[in-house]
């Protein structure tokens, strides 16, 4: 039975994870579970699957959630505030910490993981993508595992078990092209926020499903595959594939080009960062490659995507760079969600903030966290000047 820690517990990837846990009661126990501020989901999951600790990150809710779980028997340890959630993050005998806290907030928990031992399910990119150039060290020198619970990073991870050190070429990342794929690009100025929730294939939380319709989710991708994987980014390319069949493809040094398949749903990348190197059957629905119809791939618009190319010339860049596009990135699209800003000028706030930092080449945590905070600033700043 593997112990697991659940961070993020009350969104999309944490209830996904738990579903799995619920279906594999022999196989997972639950110790930990965070969550930002959603009480009443998270007193039911604290009911159903008996973790020792558990925080919330808004503190003004503690007391609520105490009041949910008066009546249980058995009752947790309950934390609140970031810290809470790095407490949470580094306890007990959890083998496995499932990062599923949106954004950057999820940094701190993640190497509070890494530095207790812990091996990390990684669903958070933000965290690899603002600060890769120390978790990936971090890892190094912790001896922990460090699993791809994104999509296409499980499906290179799946793909290149069994390749020699040295066999991989080039990374093809495959994109769905998100809500917008198929609008002429002289209609995004006009989209809604509405408009932009509503995903063809896939059923995420409301960030993500905006970073898939500006296709900043493939650009984060792309750095998050350089720091996993340890391409360069002339090696690393996307590809639009509508259908979301295809999760993406490696090309090796001989040419030969493979690639792992599957029904767009998040719990199979789950099961597998859970359950590596073991295969566990499912019962869940299957591909039928005769009902699926025809697979289509297609070179990306970079007019109609600037952000693909901005998170391109970040990772370039490197040192703290990917850390402020990442930032930027989450200021406006609160922003947008909030209908403060267009969806077109997502991608010039952006520009414009990554434009004014004064790159750090070699940061450290502390630079990261503050540079960070001093991109969500500028972006609201410069909010006059896209205007
Ligand atoms: P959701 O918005 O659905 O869920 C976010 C979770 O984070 C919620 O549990 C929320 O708590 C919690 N949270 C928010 N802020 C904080 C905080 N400051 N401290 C602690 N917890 C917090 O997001 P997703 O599940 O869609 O995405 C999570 C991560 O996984 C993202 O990094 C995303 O890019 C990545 N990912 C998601 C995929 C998906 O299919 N959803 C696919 C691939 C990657 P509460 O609701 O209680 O406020």
């Amino acid at each position: 039975m593997k112990p697991i820690t659940l961070l993020g517990s009350t969104g999309s990837i944490g209830t996904q994870t738990l579903d799995i846990v619920a279906q594999y009661p022999d196989r997972f126990r639950v110790v930990g579970l965070a969550a930002g501020g959603n009480v009443a989901l998270l007193a039911e999951q604290i009911r159903k699957f008996q973790p020792e600790i558990v925080a919330i990150a808004d503190p003004s809710k503690l007391n609520d959630l105490k009041e949910a779980i008066a009546g249980l028997t058995t009752q947790p340890m309950l934390l609140a505030g970031s810290e809470g959630i790095q407490t949470v993050a580094a306890y007990g005998d959890a083998q496995t910490v499932v990062t599923g806290i949106v954004g950057c907030a999820g940094l701190l928990p993640t190497v509070a993981a890494i530095e207790a031992g812990k091996d990390i399910a990684l669903a958070n990119k933000e965290t690899l993508i603002a600060a890769g150039s120390v978790v990936i060290p971090l890892i190094k020198q912790h001896g922990v595992k460090l699993l791809p619970a994104d999509s296409e990073h499980s499906a290179i991870f799946q793909c290149l078990q069994g390749v020699p050190e040295g066999g991989l070429r080039r990374i093809l990342l495959t994109a769905s092209g998100g809500s917008f794929r198929d609008l002429p690009v002289e209609k995004l100025s006009s989209v809604t926020v509405a408009d932009a929730l509503k995903h063809p294939n896939w059923s995420m939380g409301r960030k993500i499903t905006i970073d898939s319709a500006t296709l900043m989710n493939k650009g984060l991708e792309v750095i998050e595959a350089h720091y996993l994987f340890g391409l360069d980014y002339e090696q690393i390319e996307i590809v639009i594939h509508p259908q979301s069949i295809i999760h993406s493809l490696i090309e090796l040094q001989d040419s030969s080009v493979l690639a792992q398949l599957g029904l767009p749903d998040m719990r199979l990348p789950l099961l597998y960062a859970l359950s590596y190197p073991e295969r566990i059957y499912t019962d869940w629905q299957r591909l039928d490659l005769f009902k699926c119809g025809d697979l289509t791939f297609r070179e990306p618009d970079h007019r109609k995507y600037p952000c693909m190319q901005l998170a391109y010339a970040a990772g370039r860049s490197g040192g703290t760079m990917p850390a402020v596009l990442n930032a930027a990135n989450e200021q406006a699209v609160e922003l947008f969600l909030n209908e403060k800003i267009s969806f077109v000028q997502i991608p010039q706030l952006i520009e414009i903030t990554c434009d004014r930092h004064d790159c750090i080449a070699q940061p450290s945590l502390d630079d990261i966290v503050a540079v960070d905070a001093w991109a969500r600033q500028t972006v609201v700043e410069q909010l006059y000047a896209v205007k």
